[in-house]
């Protein structure tokens, strides 16, 4: 997903074993077999490939083993795995490292940041990055990418290596800016979002957090100054793949409901000192003493405020009016937020929407990178 020096220098170490691997697989003999047989030999080399790149890893990266971290993403992790179409051992690692991050090399090893876990707002968004790179796996993506990259002269750069003399550190120099094989082309990454979707989905995560997750990264990227999208200019921006992410999901036939995996614009009935207390998130709505009436009506505008007040509301939909046949109240388009019959509803009902708008407002200076109207 994202790029950083230290990704960088393993990244690199995963393209020099690469190039090895490949090149030793282009003169290996060639036996006929049946395509089961040459679909496990290959998964096989694949594996043995990702051990060692996974090796690699390990002497670079430190992990994390925070037992309440794994549980976490262990039990995402395990829920998505089933629903892969190839037969490769996956894996799951924690690398402690404070930028978001998420990436896979061959042969089924996935890898998530310690500031990715930091930076999803709910399992569901967690769960979509994690897919996403099982989608690249699944796919095998990373060494499709790698056989697509003619910059990299596979063969030239393993005669190189192997001479171990001064061109083989230039040319590998050259070749470190290009080797952030994390940084796939377009087409493998909408292929990545529309599969990892179909994970995502089927283990039964909400994918609007597909699109926020996205959204949040997308507001990551004006804080770093270090992210240069030049190197690779055919990868996808940012902006493109929220759109890309949200037609799938659309597509699918969800709502783009967004305040359910933000965990925000959520309504809440309190008690102090005899009175109940109405809130949406910490902007209090309205209060009044305790009675059954008045629980019953809380009651009655939580649940509507639920269902009918969205992140994606216009502003200029929540108004004030009296359909014929009520009494009047606070909608949110046709839809009821608030009746003139609740506490404080008679003569109040001004207020109370320019406390609907306040929390809605609040709400979306929470997640600001998202268009609201799309
Ligand atoms: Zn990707």
């Amino acid at each position: 997903m994202y790029k950083s020096s230290v990704l960088k220098r393993l990244l690199f170490a995963i393209l020099i074993l690469l190039v090895l691997l490949s090149s030793t697989e282009c003169w290996a003999k060639r036996k006929k077999k049946s395509a089961e047989e040459s679909l496990q030999a290959s998964v096989k080399r694949e594996v043995v490939l990702g051990d060692k790149i996974a090796e690699e890893i390990a002497k670079n990266m430190k992990f994390n083993e925070d037992p309440i971290y794994t549980a976490r993403v262990r039990g995402i992790f395990n829920k998505l795995t089933p629903w892969t179409t190839r037969p490769l051992p996956y894996k799951i690692h924690i690398v402690k490292e404070k930028s978001p991050n998420a990436f896979c090399v061959p042969g089924g090893n996935i890898y998530v940041t310690t500031g990715l876990l930091n930076f999803v707002r709910s399992d569901a968004e967690l769960a979509f990055v994690i897919a996403h790179e099982l989608a690249h796996a699944n796919g095998k993506h990373v060494i499709v990418q790698m056989e697509r990259n003619q910059k990299l002269s596979l063969a030239a750069l393993a005669v190189a290596i192997a001479s171990r003399g001064a061109g083989a550190a230039i040319m590998l120099s050259n070749i470190a800016a290009v080797a952030m094989a994390n940084a796939y082309s377009r087409d493998l990454e909408q292929e990545a979002d529309l599969n990892g979707a179909d994970l995502a989905e089927r283990a039964g995560y909400d994918l609007i957090a597909g699109v926020t997750v996205m959204e949040s990264l997308a507001e990551e990227e004006l804080k770093q100054p270090w992210f240069d999208p030049g190197v690779y200019r055919d990868h996808p921006k940012i902006s493109e793949r929220i759109r890309y992410i949200a037609d799938v999901v659309e597509k699918k036939g969800y709502k783009l409901h967004r305040k359910y995996v933000l965990k925000l614009l959520i309504p809440t009935l309190t008690e102090e000192g005899g009175n109940l207390i109405f809130k949406i998130d910490s902007t209090e709505i309205s209060r009044a003493q305790k009675t059954p009436e008045t629980l019953k009506s809380y009651e009655t505008a939580l649940q509507m405020t639920s269902d009918h007040l969205q992140m994606e509301t216009p502003a200029y939909d929540i108004r004030v009016s009296s359909p014929h046949g009520h009494g009047g109240g606070v909608y949110a388009g046709v839809k009821p937020l608030y009746l003139s019959t609740f506490p404080g509803g008679t003569d109040g009902l001004e207020t109370i929407r320019k406390r609907f708008l306040i929390a809605l407002n609040e709400a979306r200076k929470k997640h600001p990178m998202a268009d609201y109207a799309m």
